[in-house]
C-alpha cells in the first residue's frame, strides 16, 4: 500500500468511519484508472474503466467534488450551508446546486414524515458524533435545540435567476445524510455527459455503479455484516446503473459509561434512534434519494420501516433487524442474494 493510501486510511479511521458497503471483484475485466482522496469527511475513490482520457476525467471529477463540498459542508465557513446557518434568519443568496439539494431534502423530509430531516444541525452540533469532541448533551440542551428543527419553515425563492433561502432564526442545517448522494448524482451526470460508460463511484461506502461491471453484466456489492469485522458480508447486491447506499449505527459512534451513542438521530427525540435495525440498504437510480431514504428508514425502525416500504412499493431496500432477520422488498428480490444462511430472510408484504 502506498504512503498516500495509508495516510488516507488513517484519517478515515480517526473519524471512526466504517464503510458499510464494498465492491466485490471476481477477476477479469480491464484495470481501472483510479483516484483516491479524502473529501466530504470520508475516503473517496473514483474508478473509470476503458476511458480514453481517464486522467482528465478523474481530475474533473475531483474538482466537482471539491466545488460541491465548498457549497455544502457545514465545516467550511464560506459554504452556502454554513452561511445560511449563520444568517440569523436573513435571506441568503445560494448557488443553484444548493437550492436543488435543499428542494430535494424538503421533498424527502415530506415523503418520510420527517424521519429524514435536513434541519437537525442544532442537535447534531450538540452530539458532535464522529469527531473527537463527541459528548452526551443534557436533556435541557436537547429540548432547546429541538425547538429549531421544523424543516417546513425553510423558505426558498428565485429572483431574476438568482436563488435565495431563509431559515428561521436559530435553525441549523445538517445535510450529512443526503449530500454524498447528491455529489454522486452530479458525478454520474458529468461522466454521462463526457461519455464515460463504465465507472464506480465510492464515497465512503455510498456506492454508485455506472453502466455494466468491467467483466460485463452486473456489479457486485457486499453488504457489511453489522458488528462483524470490516469486509465480512451477509449478502450481495448484483446490479448495474444504480446507487447502493447503506446506513447503520456501527458506521459512526462513540461510547460513554458503557453506552453506545451512534450518529443517526431520531428527530422526534433528538437522540440516537432506537431503531431495532442494525443496517438499512437502499438501491435506487438516484443516489440522493437512496441516501436520505436509508437514513429515514433507519430512524423509522424495525416496525415502521417495513410498513412504509409496503405502502410505497417503489423502494428497493434490504433491512437487517437487531434480532438477525433480513427483510427485503419484493422489488429487491431479483438483485439481492443472502450469503449468511444463519440469518432468516423474508420478503416484506409476503404472506399477509
Ligand atoms: P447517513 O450516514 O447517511 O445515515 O447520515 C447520517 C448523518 O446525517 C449524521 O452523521 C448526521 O450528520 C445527519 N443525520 C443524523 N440523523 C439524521 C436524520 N434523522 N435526518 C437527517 N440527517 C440526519
Ligand atoms: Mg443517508
Amino acid at each position: 500500500m502506498t504512503k498516500r493510501a495509508l495516510c488516507l486510511l488513517a484519517t478515515a479511521a480517526a473519524l471512526l468511519c466504517f464503510a458499510a458497503l464494498f465492491v466485490l471483484r471476481s477477476g477479469g475485466g480491464a484495470e481501472p484508472a483510479v483516484s483516491e482522496n479524502f473529501r466530504l469527511g470520508t475516503f473517496v475513490r473514483l474508478s473509470l474503466y476503458g476511458c480514453g482520457n481517464a486522467d482528465e476525467e478523474l481530475a474533473k471529477g475531483d474538482e466537482l467534488i471539491k466545488s460541491l463540498e465548498n457549497l455544502f459542508s457545514v465545516n467550511i465557513p464560506t459554504s452556502d450551508i454554513a452561511r445560511l446557518n449563520a444568517a440569523g434568519g436573513a435571506w441568503t443568496r445560494i448557488d443553484a446546486r444548493t437550492a436543488e439539494l435543499l428542494e430535494a431534502s424538503l421533498a424527502l423530509a415530506e415523503l418520510t414524515g420527517g424521519a429524514f430531516s435536513p434541519a437537525l444541525g442544532g442537535v447534531t452540533a450538540l452530539w458532535r458524533i464522529g469527531t473527537p469532541e463527541a459528548r452526551v448533551p443534557s436533556d435541557g440542551e436537547i429540548a432547546e435545540a429541538l425547538k429549531y428543527t421544523d424543516y417546513s419553515k425553510i423558505e426558498l425563492r428565485v429572483e431574476d435567476g438568482a436563488h435565495f433561502a431563509r431559515l428561521p432564526r436559530g435553525m441549523r442545517l445538517d445535510l450529512g445524510a443526503i449530500a454524498k448522494g447528491c455529489v454522486a448524482d452530479a458525478l454520474k451526470s458529468r461522466f454521462a455527459a463526457d461519455g464515460v460508460r463504465r465507472a464506480m463511484i465510492d464515497l465512503g461506502g455510498n456506492l454508485d455503479f455506472v453502466g455494466e461491471s468491467p467483466r460485463g453484466g452486473p456489479w457486485r456489492a457486499g453488504l457489511q455484516q453489522p458488528e462483524r469485522p470490516r469486509g465480512e458480508y451477509f449478502g450481495i447486491i448484483e446490479a448495474e446503473d444504480v446507487s447502493v447506499v447503506t446506513s447503520g449505527p456501527y458506521e459512526r459512534y462513540f461510547e460513554k459509561d458503557g453506552v453506545r451513542y451512534h450518529h443517526i438521530i431520531d428527530p422526534a427525540t433528538g437522540r440516537p434512534a432506537r431503531s431495532g435495525l442494525s443496517s438499512v440498504t437502499v438501491i435506487d437510480a438516484n443516489s440522493a434519494r437512496a441516501d436520505a431514504l436509508c437514513t429515514a428508514l433507519f430512524v423509522m425502525g424495525s416496525r415502521r420501516a417495513p410498513e412504509f416500504l409496503a405502502r410505497r412499493g417503489d423502494v428497493r431496500a434490504v433491512l437487517v433487524t437487531d434480532d438477525k432477520r433480513v427483510l427485503i422488498t419484493p422489488s429487491a428480490e431479483k438483485i439481492f442474494r443472502l450469503t449468511d444462511e444463519s440469518l432468516a430472510l423474508s420478503v416484506i408484504g409476503a404472506g399477509e
